[in-house]
């Protein structure tokens, strides 16, 4: 039943919603950054991009220090959880959601905590500029971060400015989800299945979820949240035709043959794009937005096939820096 664009929800629909967000949604948990830390060195070892790993473990390590401390963000109304619930959209959009003054206390506490963490050789001086930098920048980067505008974005400072995003985003949809009142669950399943349910992202990555009968989850790069998402289904276009799996052969990054790869590229014949599907069974430290940095090679391999990433890493951004806006964000 609809009037106008709205849709309405009965009573057994707000009830499927509610029990449906057991397996189709899997929100942040509170070790999120710790594990990402964890992964991060393990797979820093040996690794061609090992420095980078590292200092993005220092990173995670800082987002765990600071989500443990349980500072309170200004949460959404019971209006805006029903209106989104209504219309089928994510509730906390990544580009539209107002960003409260306590992001920007929390990114620069963020980066004074990394930078007393970082080691020597590392880029101390740098992070500390960018603690001191005016809000005024720190927003408008911020905004071209999660809006995909390359044009007039910061690449040195962009992972550390992300690092500050996804902290909030953390923080925001584990408090929303704690405290919704009301009987419509706050996160549940939006008109597009290719988009993050809680932010409205592009995935970084998909992965089979242990435990889950080999369903495929798509997992998001800012929030951390991890949806149910078809196997064998292009996560752009939504194709089921022409889909085909793309790994490295014995490299030192995935040790492994083909069909056996922990991380594989799934490729889309109709729109000629891919994204990554990994395989925690194949080796269970694995972390999404960690293990889709250590797998650059594998990027590097499909896009000279011509294919388009449509994986989104805030930490690792693909694109020139005049192009605007880069390619995927049709959305
Ligand atoms: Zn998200
Ligand atoms: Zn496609």
């Amino acid at each position: 039943m609809t009037v106008g664009t709205q849709k309405i929800l009965s009573p057994e629909e707000i009830a499927v919603r509610a029990g449906e967000q057991l397996s189709f949604l899997h929100l942040p948990e509170a070790g999120v950054f710790a594990e990402r830390a964890l992964r991060l060195r393990e797979l820093a070892a040996g690794h061609a991009m090992g420095d980078f790993l590292r200092f993005v473990a220092e990173l995670a390590d800082a987002q765990h220090r600071a989500l443990s401390a349980q500072v309170a963000v200004p949460l959404p109304t019971p209006g805006q959880i029903d209106a989104a619930a209504r219309n089928g959209q994510p509730l906390l959009p990544a580009e539209a959601w107002r960003r409260e003054p306590v992001w920007l206390e929390s990114l620069r506490a963020l980066l004074n905590d990394v930078a007393r963490h970082l080691a020597d050789g590392q880029p101390k001086a740098a992070v500390l500029q960018l603690a001191a930098a005016s809000d005024e920048y720190l927003e408008t980067q911020a905004g071209r971060l999660l809006g995909g505008v390359m044009l007039g974005l910061d690449l040195a400072a962009a992972p550390l400015i992300a690092a500050g995003l996804q902290l909030h985003w953390v923080r925001l949809v584990r408090q929303t989800a704690a405290h919704a009142p009301g009987p419509i669950a706050a996160f549940g399943r939006t008109d597009d299945p290719t988009l993050c349910p809680c932010c409205g992202s592009r995935p970084v990555a998909s992965l089979e979820r242990l435990g889950s009968d080999g369903a495929r989850y798509l997992a998001c790069g800012l929030c951390a949240t991890q949806w149910h998402y078809v196997r064998i289904k292009c996560a752009h276009c939504q194709s089921t035709k022409g889909i085909s799996l793309q790994s490295l052969v014995g490299t030192d990054e995935t040790n492994s043959t083909t069909a056996d790869a922990v991380v594989q590229a799934e490729c889309c014949s109709e729109c000629g794009h891919y994204l990554k599907l990994m395989h925690p069974a194949r080796d269970n430290g694995l972390e999404p937005l960690a293990d889709d940095l250590a797998t650059l090679t594998l990027d590097l391999l499909v896009s000279e096939a011509g294919l388009q990433r449509q994986g989104v890493n805030l930490l690792l951004l693909f694109g020139e820096p005049d192009e605007a806006p880069p390619p995927g964000r049709e959305h």
